[in-house]
């Protein structure tokens, strides 16, 4: 960490970046780091490859972020926060590789350790939890922005302090985040409180779509583009729907199947699945997760993959005959 705070401390501009659809981990942990090198008289750039999720709109300055970045010269350093590796970030990633000092921060067992510095604390419920800890190293004061910025990473992270990643931490900086300006009630509003009837639609065919394994003990939730229309959604309304799939009783992994188009040039668009797995402790989902060339947490990962959407089922419900 000190190493890491040196060089930033002489660094030129500065590049942050997160994960293609970004969480409220992903967008919190960015805007916490950017600000707080900011009022250090940094220059700082915010990079998202996809659009900021409307619940997170309401975080102050995150309309600041920019869906394009053209050169890497202009930036001296990029931070990388809440991916595992340097390609969760999207098609910047050719461009962030060559800038000269690239930092790793993050929270993912599958971390790949990519990066000149890296800052990678898996037992950290959030990334948010490993900013905040070096935004205290480097003697910035806390102020609200940062603030509600930090505890909504972590609230959204911990699923509001329900996930096996909770720890007394994620309170205890949750508390001071609160001394400090985040505004609990406010937060969960926004983040819970402000969905589209549209979403609330999509919702009910997402829970109609469950499946359940023969031994009860595997559940899959499907999403279709064919759903998004009907409802007038958009993928990022599907947060948090899996762990209806989880929540069934005997069910030790849920995966959720979300369709998305690919969108290849001129060559057209072809269809893609993104799978989200979850368990309960008992079984590493990561490890599924890293086998199929994407990553994640034990308990809550996920892949990219283009193939048949009944071959994918099926792939994924024989992980029941192991449980
Ligand atoms: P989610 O299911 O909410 O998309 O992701 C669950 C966890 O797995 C998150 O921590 C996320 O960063 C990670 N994850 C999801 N998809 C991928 C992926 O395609 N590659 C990698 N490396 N991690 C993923
Ligand atoms: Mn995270």
């Amino acid at each position: 960490m000190d190493k890491i705070i040196q060089h930033l401390q002489q660094s030129g501009p500065i590049l942050i970046a997160s994960h293609i659809n970004p969480d409220g981990d992903a967008i919190g942990s960015s805007l916490a780091i950017g600000l707080a090198l900011e009022s250090l008289g940094k220059h700082v750039t915010f990079y998202t490859e996809s659009p900021i999720p409307a619940v997170y709109r309401f975080l102050p300055e995150s309309d600041r972020m920019v869906e394009e970045i053209n050169a890497e010269n202009q930036f001296q350093t990029a931070i990388i926060l809440d991916c595992g590796d340097i390609y969760r970030v999207g098609d910047a990633a050719s461009i962030i590789e060559k800038i000269p000092t690239v930092i790793n921060i993050d929270h993912h067992i599958t971390n790949t350790k990519f990066g000149n510095y890296s800052l990678i604390d898996t037992t950290a419920c959030a990334t948010a939890e490993i900013v905040y800890r070096l935004i205290k190293k480097m003697n910035v004061p806390i102020n609200n922005v940062i603030a509600i910025s930090i505890y909504t990473g972590i609230m959204t992270d911990t699923g509001s302090f329900r996930f096996s990643n909770t720890n007394k931490d994620s309170f205890a900086i949750c508390e001071e985040m609160i001394a400090l300006g985040a505004d609990p009630y406010l937060v969960a509003q926004y983040v819970y409180g402000t969905y589209s009837l549209g979403r609330i639609k999509l919702l009910n065919r997402a829970i109609d779509s469950i499946e359940i394994s023969k031994n009860g003990k595997l559940s899959v939730m499907t999403v279709t583009e064919e759903m998004f229309d009907e409802t007038n959604t958009k993928p990022d309304d599907v947060d948090g729907f899996i762990n209806y799939a989880k929540g069934i009783e005997d069910v030790k992994i849920a995966a959720l199947i979300l369709e998305q188009h690919k969108n290849n040039g001129n060559k057209g668009t072809s269809k893609t699945y993104h799978v989200s797995l979850r368990s309960d402790e008992t079984v590493d989902v990561g490890e599924i997760a890293t086998f199929y060339g994407g990553g994640g947490h034990s308990t809550a990962a996920g892949f990219s993959i283009e193939s048949p959407l009944a071959g994918i089922k099926s792939k994924i419900f024989n992980l029941a005959n192991k449980l």
